[in-house]
């Protein structure tokens, strides 16, 4: 495993659970609001090796419900699967976030896994425009489709970056319908944190959108805001 980064406890990585998470290294995809630009590079600066990673897991046990892999993309990675594997051995609930651009590595991981939190981008037709990748909504609306089918407990998130913002929220009920036309329960909108070099400096704010958050929270049996 290529680690960028540990957050050894948080309280909102993984809904009601107390959690560490793993940043992996790598992401395929080079979208305009990238929030965690210095993961991007497979073989960026490793900051941890994963038996460091492992050994601070262990002095959590007990304190700990759950390991949460995000990034960068995690499921780039070859060892993905042997990791996950490894912490539940541990005996910590296993969480993934990924934007589904591996439906083929996706799908095998997920009965080893207890949760998914995956973020969508955009209306499936519009990925390139966020990602900077041809075909990227194709592999997200398939990884999407896996995970729904798994009927394991996940979330899909977006978050209001100023694209989904500059058409008054009609992108933002798109993607709220495509999901739940596919089967998705769960929806949460995150508030955009700029940050990396392409982000503009100003937060953008949910009130130029409230109305169509009401009609997109009615469409899920579960929704909320994550600030
Ligand atoms: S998929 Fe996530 S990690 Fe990859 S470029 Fe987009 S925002 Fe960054």
């Amino acid at each position: 495993m290529r680690i960028g980064g540990l957050l050894p406890f948080t309280t909102i990585d993984y809904p009601g659970r107390l959690a560490a998470v793993v940043f992996c290294q790598g992401c395929p995809w080079r979208c305009d609001f990238c929030h965690n630009t210095h993961l991007l590079f497979e073989n960026g600066e490793m900051k941890f090796t994963w038996e460091e990673v492992l050994r601070c897991l262990a002095t959590r046990k007990g304190l700990l419900d759950a390991v949460v892999f995000s990034g960068g993309e995690p499921t780039l990675q070859e060892p993905l699967s042997a990791a996950i594997g490894e912490v539940r051995e541990m005996g910590f609930l296993a969480g993934l976030h990924t934007a589904g651009a591996y439906p083929e590595k996706f799908e095998p991981l997920v009965p080893l896994l207890d949760w998914v939190g995956m973020d969508i981008k955009a209306p499936f037709e519009e990925y390139e425009m966020v990602t900077g990748i041809s075909g990227s909504g194709d592999k997200a609306y398939e990884s999407a489709n896996i995970l729904i089918r798994s009927g394991i407990p996940c979330e899909f998130r977006t978050t209001l970056h100023p694209m989904m913002m500059e058409d008054g929220g009609s992108r933002l009920m798109h993607m709220a319908h495509d999901l739940k036309n596919m089967g998705a329960k769960h929806f949460v909108i995150q508030k955009y944190h700029p940050s990396g070099e392409k982000a503009p400096s100003p937060s953008f704010p949910f009130q130029s959108v409230g109305g169509v958050i009401d009609s997109v929270s009615a469409l899920f049996d579960s929704f909320y805001i994550r600030l």
